[in-house]
């Protein structure tokens, strides 16, 4: 029987849909589906707020570094900063003390030996000797990624929705439906009853990469279902139990989310006080993480405008997701100006607090040192800013970081089975793209009367 190249559908091109693609566009036709407005990239973007501002004002507002120990990334890190895609960012990193103000710097900081004192790190900026950004912003990391992809095997669908996921065991093929969506997120089955489902196609396997997809009330809900098993159209086997993709499914849907608030703020000039680009916050209950943005490479203003981005605590997030819940009555509760108003003036209070603080190092108290008011505040929220315990992904053809339900031709990968962060997020992808294209060439390929 004639045998074409397998096709399959990858919903969600962040870092770990980026790598899938382009591990499995080596072998097979991708489709590359993204609800996402702004680009490739998913929580590894940038943000470039409305403003009057000339060039517009720009900020990493999700992953703020990238950090190697695996060889294979490491080895992926070269290949970007060859082509321009990430720099270096050589830097003042190290703590910043809120109770002082102290800033102790990375060099300064307890060794290894002695861990029990030293302070959490965040991503590796506090450990790793290399430290890299996408450039000219996180999306360059992204687009690099991207580029990875085989040009004439890959298509990448933007802006479009995954609503429905549907197996079939007679020709053991996926039935893949969504939804045109605009730039504004909005409830996935709201979006779907409103404007109809539309076919995106047939194809012999699907990689998942967000958790989103597998919990009601957020923007990328996603029903899956197996049709023609001998169980109830759930996934299960016929002895009753879950099958690795069932199973998967249901631990997705059942992992909580871990929130955090990302703050954008900009000086009508550059600070001079502060004795650092990025510190890991210590003592704060609303910030962990504060970075002066416009430090990174290639982002300095001719106007003098510095930007930085602050990240909250889980603490903070935690308590304000309690007051302004990610999902209301089952429906997911978009992140308004109305919302952010809740959440941005704390957090700023805190940033310029910090700063201040910051100035006399540590010497004047926290408070003391002279910071112009801002000329730009806004805030974002990340529902699910990183896994609090990854998913297991044991079973099936799973393996390291990612669950592969090969009988049904199903994986499941991203930091929400990897663990969290970009390095961990691009080995899921990658190891779970290679595992689905070996499954399926060695099934024989897509018969071509499918
Ligand atoms: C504030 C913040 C700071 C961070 N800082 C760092 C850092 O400094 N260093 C670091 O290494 N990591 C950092 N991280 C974590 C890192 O960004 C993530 O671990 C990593 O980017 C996850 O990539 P992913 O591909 O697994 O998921 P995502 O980036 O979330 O990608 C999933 C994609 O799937 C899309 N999607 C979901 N559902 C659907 C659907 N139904 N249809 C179509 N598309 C869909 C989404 O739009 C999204 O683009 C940070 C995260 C946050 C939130």
């Amino acid at each position: 029987m004639a045998q074409v190249t397998p096709r399959v559908a990858v919903i969600g091109a962040g870092i770990a849909g980026l790598s899938a693609a382009a591990k499995l566009s080596e072998r097979c036709v991708v489709e590359l589906f993204d609800m996402g407005g702004r680009g490739v990239g998913g929580r590894a973007s940038s943000s470039r707020p409305a403003g009057e501002t000339t060039p517009p004002l720009t900020f990493d507002h999700g992953c703020q570094l990238l950090t190697a120990t695996d060889a294979s990334f490491r080895a992926r890190c070269a290949t970007l900063e060859r082509a321009g895609a990430i720099a270096r960012w050589d830097a003042r990193f190290g703590v910043l003390r809120a109770r002082d103000g102290a800033f102790i710097a990375k060099a300064d900081l307890p060794t290894k030996t002695s861990s029990d004192d030293r302070p959490p790190d965040f991503f590796g900026v506090l450990s790793s000797e290399d430290v890299f950004v996408g450039t000219p912003t996180m999306v360059g990391a992204s687009d690099g990624l991207l580029s990875a992809c085989s040009i004439a095997r890959t298509t990448q669908r933007q802006r479009v929705c995954v609503t429905s996921l549907t197996r079939s065991a007679k020709t053991r093929s996926w039935r893949v439906m969504g939804v045109d969506v605009g730039r504004k997120r909005v409830d996935a089955k709201e979006a779907a009853a409103k404007m109809g489902e539309r076919d995106l196609g047939s194809f012999d396997a699907v990689v998942v990469t967000d958790v989103m997809c597998a919990t009601s009330g957020t923007p990328g809900s996603c029903a899956l279902t197996f049709e023609g098993e001998d169980g109830d159209g759930d996934g299960s086997d016929s002895d009753g139990s879950d099958s690795v993709a069932a199973a998967c499914w249901r631990e997705m849907s059942a992992l909580p989310p871990q929130s955090l608030f990302s703050l954008m703020i900009a000086f009508p000039t550059p600070l001079t006080g502060p004795p650092f680009d990025a510190a890991v916050v210590e003592d704060s209950d609303v910030v962990q993480f504060l970075s002066r943005d416009s430090s990174k490479p290639g982002r300095g203003r001719d106007d003098g405008v510095e930007c930085w981005t602050a990240v909250s605590t889980e603490a903070f997030a935690r308590e304000m997701v309690a007051r302004a819940p990610l999902s209301v009555d089952g429906k997911y509760n978009p992140q308004t100006a109305e919302y952010l108003a809740q959440i941005t003036p704390t957090m700023r209070d805190e940033v310029l607090r910090l700063l201040r603080g910051s100035c006399g190092g540590g010497t004047h108290g926290i408070g003391a040192g002279s910071v112009p008011a801002p000329v730009h505040v806004a805030s974002q929220r990340w529902g699910n800013a990183f896994p609090s315990t990854p998913i297991a992904s044991g079973g099936g053809g799973s393996g390291p970081g990612f669950a592969h339900d090969a009988t049904r031709a199903f994986a499941a990968c991203g930091d929400f089975v990897g663990g969290a962060g970009v390095e961990r997020a691009w080995l899921s992808g990658t190891r779970a793209g290679e595992a689905v294209s070996e499954a399926l060439l060695a099934r024989g390929g897509r018969r071509a009367s499918l």
